[in-house]
This record gives C-alpha cells, structure tokens and sequence, in this order.
C-alpha cells in the first residue's frame, strides 16, 4: 500500500522488528479506530484495531524483507491509511525485482490468511474456540479477530492487486506495461488505472455493494488522481 508519506511527529510509536525500524503515526490508531467505533463495545473496537496493525504491518514486512534482501535499508510506516515501506537508496534494480518486491506485501497477507486458515483447521480447535453457547469473553475476542484477520488479509490483498494507483497491483501494472513499451507503458498504466478506478467505483456506488459507499470514494479519488497524472504528463 502506499498512499502518501507521514511526516515524524512526537506521538509516532517507534520500533525496531527483525532489524527493520518501524514507525506508526498517531492518526493511524484514530483513523482505524474510527473506522471501526462499535459504541456498546469498544473491545471490538480494540480487536479491529489490533488486527488491522497486525496486518498492515506484516504487508509492509513482506515489501521491506524482499527490500532488504535486495540490498536497501528499508523502514517501514504506518500512517493514517495504511502504510509504506521506503528507502533512502539509490539502488538500480530490475523490473523483475521490482515486481518480487511489490507482489510480496499482498502475498505475505495471503500467508496470513492461509496460516489462519491451517489454525483453524487443526483437530480439535474450532471445537475448542466456539463450544457452543459457552464461550468466555477471550474465546469469542479470539474468534472474532480471527475472523478479521482472515477477511482483512484475503480481501484487501486482492483489491491491493487491481491495477489502480497507488496500489501494489497499479504499480505492477506499470513495471509490466514500461518494460512491454518503455515510451508509453506509464501512460498506458494511468489509462488502465483511470478506468478500472472509475468501473469499481461505479460498482460500489451503485451496483449490490452499496452499502460501502467508503470503498467508492476511495476508488474514486484515486480513478481521479490517474486521470490528473494523465492530464499533467500531456502538457
Ligand atoms: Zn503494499
């Protein structure tokens, strides 16, 4: 994911993890926070938030490893929306490299996902978790952050891979278009990104889905930020 950068302020949490130094601005706990306010239950409200950063995290881990392995000194970021991993080197790499590293933050929320999934397929464990209708209160926040990390990591990592800026997936669309037709391969990527932006929001605007009127806009503005890339590459 990456949608813009996130300035240091004094409330950023910071930590390092596996060598990777890593920073979590005040605005993302907030924003998820917001984004996930049950107001009879703030502790789902806390299960949320907790496996939304979990998950985040391990997407910008999967981007920062192959970044490490690749030879650059990443750190990755936590903003608002979602995060980033970045570096400060000026590293020539491959399209190929590039493309490894881009699919590696979706691809390390499927690993996620499959490892949840394997969890919950070992003998014994479902039974365990959800007995009946006597569940205790750490049973049913295991059960529900389950739920969530399994949602989270399956569906976002497969709308991180549509070819729409600045997606994962609008990124790789644009390493394979420059590298088919290195002259008009990033303009070609903004047109798919234009388009596919403005379809899905069309779908959520007004097709079955929409009772998620916040995807729409998201798919809006950035259907809309292509076509101003667009725009200003023309003149
Ligand atoms: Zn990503």
């Amino acid at each position: 994911m990456f949608f813009g950068t996130a300035e240091p302020t004094p409330f950023d949490l910071r930590f390092n993890l596996l060598g990777i130094p890593v920073r979590v601005h005040p605005f993302f706990w907030l924003f998820w926070a917001m984004m996930g306010w049950v107001p009879r239950d703030p502790g789902s409200t806390a299960v949320w938030v907790a496996c939304v950063f979990l998950s985040i995290l391990v997407h910008e881990f999967g981007h920062a490893l192959v970044l490490r392995a690749q030879g650059m000194d990443p750190e990755v970021v936590l903003h608002a929306f979602g995060g980033y991993a970045s570096h400060h080197n000026d590293r020539r790499t491959s399209t190929w490299q590039r493309l490894v590293m881009l699919f590696a933050g979706p691809g390390a929320g499927f690993l996620l996902y499959a490892l949840v999934r394997l969890l919950w397929s070992v003998p014994g464990f479902r039974e365990w978790l959800s007995p009946g209708q006597m569940e205790t209160q750490g049973q049913m926040r295991l059960l529900q952050a389950l739920g969530y990390l399994q949602f989270i990591n399956l569906w976002w990592g497969l709308i991180n891979l549509l070819p729409v800026y600045p997606l994962d997936g609008g990124q790789m669309a644009r390493e394979l278009l420059r590298a088919w037709n290195p002259w008009r391969g990033v303009e070609m990527s903004l047109y798919l990104s234009a388009a596919v932006g403005a379809a899905i929001a069309g779908w959520f605007f007004f097709g079955p889905q929409r009772e998620h009127p916040y995807t729409g806009i998201l798919f809006a503005s950035m259907a809309f930020e292509s076509f101003q890339a667009l725009q200003s590459r023309r003149y």
